[in-house]
């Protein structure tokens, strides 16, 4: 038993509320090396005859990565407080006792040796809106979606996808443009748009915002902008728009009055200047996005810069009755700012969504004071990595995902927003080199995880395109030059998804040992009585598995429109055939 590699941290990932009166603990050890975790557990207070009164209960196997397996159990504390400690029995027989003060061979008596959950309180309970759930997002570029009204177009806007996109060229689109292709949306089946920045901005991607109280102009004005949250939410879909408050833009007017004014500007504090005087050549002499001299990082701890994002937060709620904010750059902004983001935001609607763009483990923000979920970049890191760029083995995956899962508490994980592409990456089926069966894949697993799934603009029709600018063309509308064949099986997906909780966010996932080869994953959703396991042959050739089960299955297959069901008795030794880059999926209903 290698003792060094078992670890538990109360109030954490590894520790935390599930709901009002579900604790969730868990608990770290060396991979393969236990066969069997016990939680030992009581409240703080209960004694009999001056001993402290525990129980016992097995932990699972959540799951694994490269170096470590998880053990978790879930526990509803009668009094809402819990000590708590772990016996572990290793795989040659070794038992030991592990608390806060450390590893015992025999359990000690005294509970305050024990790790503590000390209250389950509702307020501090991690609550994501629970629309977010059942959401599946389409993110929207606006100035490449659609062109609907030439008269606003930019000075120099190009003809409609007739040339390459560039850093800086301008093709027109708008938000009568996304009016008219509104069916699109509802017949593909999503019901959340996210919208890169819409507000008052210099460049194609409005990055760099102007006035962040104001629509730019090359999209419309307010009046449309309403029109369009309303028609949005007509047909149920929600509506999140971008944040960035982490800097601002070169026009922005208060650091425009602070190069002309300098150390007299009334907005020298809005932002972080080094000294005077201020100049943007040969180098920026003030902290900015990374080292942009275009889009200085504004001082959000300053009251004024507060008091006035504050205020967009509110506005833009409160009168265009939008449902979220994604945050660009949110990790190089302050907590402070953030939790005190969050009041505002819940004090106007108590259920907008609240999205930090972070690429890394974000705990720290998703502790319930700040966001309600991060960009899930390393969950898309190991799906690209594995469908499009072949570049892991089936057990690699499956570590890469478990991790991603372990990342996080439950409640967390699914709210998250999960991405294959963005505006920042190269589109998926450039990754996956054109391959669309490897596209496919990639849907399949995406739309059957855990989490809140967003589609690029583009990618269900085919579109291609690498990193920035490439995978910012122009949306294709003409029916001809769209694949409709991956434009109804992402719809298919969808519906699939939405027509039972199994395949979306209500249901467990757990990958499935199997008899397989290293490029073939299976992996398990179960809700209540349901059960669905999916075979995903991630390879040029053809493979048989043995699924290790048996009974009487439905069988998914996908006619070109629908998924049918079939019947199919599964028994131990079945042998399942795959088709290269091919999957089968068989739903049960245990009696
Ligand atoms: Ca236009």
């Amino acid at each position: 038993m290698l003792k060094e590699a078992i670890y538990h941290q109360p109030k954490s990932n590894l520790a935390y509320a599930y709901d009002e009166e579900t604790l969730h603990i868990l608990l770290q050890t060396k991979k393969d090396d236990m066969e069997a975790v016990t939680l030992i557990y009581g409240d703080p207070y209960i004694f009999d005859k001056e001993e402290w009164q525990f129980q016992f209960i097995d932990m699972e196997k959540s799951g694994s990565t490269v170096m470590h397996d998880y053990w978790k159990v879930a526990v509803k504390p009668d009094f809402r407080r819990l000590r708590y400690g772990f016996s572990c029995t290793s795989k040659t027989g070794e038992t030991i006792h592990y608390t806060e003060r450390g590893f015992f061979e025999s359990i000690p008596r005294d509970k305050d040796y024990y790790f503590c959950f000390p209250y389950l309180h509702k307020g501090d309970v991690f609550h994501a809106p629970s629309w977010v759930k059942d959401t599946i997002w389409y993110q929207i570029f606006p100035e490449r979606f659609a062109n609907g009204d030439t008269s606003n177009d930019p000075a120099g806007t190009m003809p409609w996808g007739e040339s390459e996109p560039t850093p800086t060229n301008f093709f027109g689109g708008d938000f009568q443009g996304i009016m008219n292709h509104l069916d699109h949306l509802v017949d593909l089946g999503i019901n959340g748009i996210y919208f890169t920045p819409i507000f008052k901005a210099y460049s194609n991607h409005k990055y760099d915002t102007i006035d962040y109280m104001e629509i730019d102009p090359q999209f419309g004005d307010k009046e449309i902008f309403r029109r369009l949250v309303k028609e949005c939410h007509k047909r149920g879909i929600r509506v999140m728009l971008d944040a960035v408050f982490n800097h601002s833009g070169y026009y922005f007017l208060p650091f425009q009055d602070v190069l002309k004014n300098q150390e007299d500007s009334v907005y020298k504090d809005w932002f972080h200047l080094w000294d005077f005087p201020v100049v943007t050549k040969p180098q920026p002499n003030y902290d900015t996005f990374s080292f942009g001299a275009s889009m200085p990082k504004l001082n959000t701890n300053q009251p004024d810069v507060k008091k006035y994002l504050l205020d967009v937060a509110r506005y833009w709620i409160e009168e265009f009755n939008i449902d979220g904010w994604r945050l660009d750059v949110a990790n190089e902004v302050d907590h402070t700012f953030w939790r005190e983001f969050r009041q505002v935001v819940k004090d106007v609607k108590p259920d907008a969504y609240i999205l930090g763009e972070i690429w890394h483990n974000s705990m720290p923000w998703l502790q319930g004071d700040q966001f309600d979920a991060v960009m899930n970049y390393p969950f898309t890191n190991a799906a690209i990595d594995f469908f499009a760029k072949q570049k892991l083995s089936a057990s690699s995956f499956s570590n890469a995902i478990d991790e991603v899962l372990h990342m996080y508490p439950d409640n967390v994980n699914e709210s998250s927003f999960n991405l294959l592409d963005s505006h920042d990456t190269p589109r998926i089926l450039t990754l996956a080199d054109g391959n669309i069966d490897r596209v496919k894949l990639l849907f399949l697993f995406h739309l059957t995880f855990i989490g809140t799934p967003c589609i690029y603009y583009g990618d269900e029709i085919g579109m291609n395109g690498g990193g920035d600018p490439g995978c910012r063309a122009c949306m294709v509308w003409e029916h001809e030059k769209q694949n409709q064949d991956l434009f109804h099986y992402v719809q298919a997906l969808i519906t699939l998804r939405k027509s039972n909780d199994v395949y979306a966010n209500r249901a467990s996932f757990q990958f499935l040992d199997g008899n397989h080869d290293e490029n073939t994953i299976i992996y398990e959703r179960k809700h209540d009585s349901m059960q669905v396991i999916f075979v995903i042959n991630n390879q040029t050739t053809s493979t048989s598995i043995n699924l290790l089960t048996s009974g009487l299955f439905q069988e998914l297959t996908f006619d070109g429109r629908t998924f049918q069901r079939n019947s199919i008795e599964i028994t131990n030794d079945s042998s399942i055939h795959v088709s290269p880059y091919g999957f089968r999926i068989f739903e049960k209903t245990q009696n």
